[in-house]
């Protein structure tokens, strides 16, 4: 009987575990994680759960019994310590080693750090930690004005907190969606009383505070760190996988060794739309890359060519991003961006790259449609809708 290994009970480990017994696959299944909790989806731990307004048991990616019900080998707080290709084995940290006929590597990612006391957000622990912490008055400095930072900034005020943001770039977002969108989240969040620092970094960390690339020192009750995270490729470059900004994968999410595989914010897997790897720290490209890579480790031709797609909730703006904006030279509205209701579209050479819908809902897949056509656009058509 064949033994299929999963590294990293996270959502694209999960969801790899589901769609092999979906597909018929009667071998044994072990899924290692290193938390000790049974897989969970993140994005409610920046959101509607740090909020408090969300229940612990709407996280999990299955109940509890799932894995017992479908012969799913679930092993929790246990890390797998290294891999062996040669040998076709893992090692974990009990001192145990598991053999397998095919490995999938999803390990995800983890906050890039810096020194001094601060918080993260990335497991239910962080989010609940945070939690507890943000209470009417408290005041909050947040590091970083990305996503979790923003999300967190959103939800600490949401508490009543006093919150300030830190960002060294020009604006917030400004990588993500460029200076004049991500311009806009700047606003919202200053329209909330949030208060944001851009063009300078936080220098040092201590117990009261931060201390400003530009010498000021803001004090806050708490701070929280939320400026990116790096992909957990260690195992993978050990055992002599290849390996650059994540595992190194062709479209089918096969690793440079043909029986081991990768998929989730790990993997760096040739995009066939965009002609070259991409790497995606987001929670669809985990659900789906998780199921391809379930496939491709039981021989079926497949490719994962999902577009990026990304979601967040702030405040009362909900919004969904599809693309890529880079190479873009200009942006189409379709809406008033003011009105926080609206859809921008990303062009470049007159085709659409990329698009954002706000507040504006069962836009995706006709804006992925426009994405993957490739056809120059009219631009009135596109603004008029
Ligand atoms: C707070 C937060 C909010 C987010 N919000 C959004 C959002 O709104 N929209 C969106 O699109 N995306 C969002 N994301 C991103 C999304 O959650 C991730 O892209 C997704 O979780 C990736 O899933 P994964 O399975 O690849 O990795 P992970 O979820 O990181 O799971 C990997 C698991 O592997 C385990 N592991 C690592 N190394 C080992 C080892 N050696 N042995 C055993 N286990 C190991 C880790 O402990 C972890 O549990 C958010 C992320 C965070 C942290």
């Amino acid at each position: 009987m064949a033994t299929f290994v999963i590294v990293g009970a996270g959502l694209a480990g999960a969801k790899a575990a589901q769609t092999l017994r979906e597909e018929g696959f009667d071998g044994e299944i072990v899924l290692i994680g290193a938390e000790t909790e049974r897989p969970y989806e993140r994005p409610p731990l920046s959101k509607d759960y740090l909020q408090g307004r969300s229940e612990r048991d709407g996280i999990f990616v299955h109940a509890p019994d799932w894995y017992a019900d479908n012969g799913v080998d679930l092993r929790l707080g246990l890390r797998v310590t290294r891999i062996e290709l040669d040998h076709h084995l893992v090692r974990l940290g009990d001192g145990s080693r598991q053999p397998y006929d095919k490995l999938l590597v999803a390990t995800g990612a983890v906050p890039r750090r810096l020194p001094g006391p601060a918080y993260y957000l990335r497991t239910v622990e962080d989010s609940e930690a945070l939690k507890a912490r943000f209470t009417e008055g408290a005041s909050v400095l947040v590091v970083g004005a990305s996503w979790i930072g923003l999300e967190t900034a959103a939800a600490a005020r949401t508490a009543g907190c006093e919150v300030t943001v830190v960002e060294p770039e020009p604006t917030a977002l400004n990588r993500a969606l460029g200076p004049e969108l991500g311009g806009l989240f700047a606003r919202l969040h200053a329209s909330k009383g949030v208060e944001l620092r851009f063009g300078t970094a936080a220098a040092e960390i201590t117990e009261t505070g931060v201390r400003l690339s530009s010498g000021e020192r803001l004090t806050a009750d708490l701070v929280v760190v939320g400026i990116g995270a790096a992909p957990e490729v260690w195992l993978a470059r050990d055992a002599g996988l290849d390996v650059g900004q994540g595992i190194l994968t062709d479209a089918a999410l096969r690793t440079s060794h043909p029986d081991v595989f990768a998929a989730g914010d790990v993997a760096e897997f040739f995009h066939p739309s965009y002609d070259r790897r991409i790497r995606v720290e987001h929670w669809a490209n985990a659900l789906h890359g998780g199921p391809v890579a379930a496939r491709s480790m039981l021989g079926q031709d497949v490719a994962h060519d999902m577009l990026p797609y990304f979601f967040t909730d702030q405040y009362d703006l909900g919004m969904e991003f599809s693309g890529d904006i880079e190479g873009h030279d200009e942006i189409v509205y379709r809406g008033d961006p003011e009105s926080l209701e609206f859809i921008a579209y990303w062009l470049r050479g007159g085709r659409v790259v990329a698009g954002m819908n706000v507040n504006v809902w069962d836009v995706v897949d006709e804006i992925q449609e426009l994405i993957k056509s490739g056809v120059i656009v009219d631009q009135k058509e596109l603004s008029t809708g």
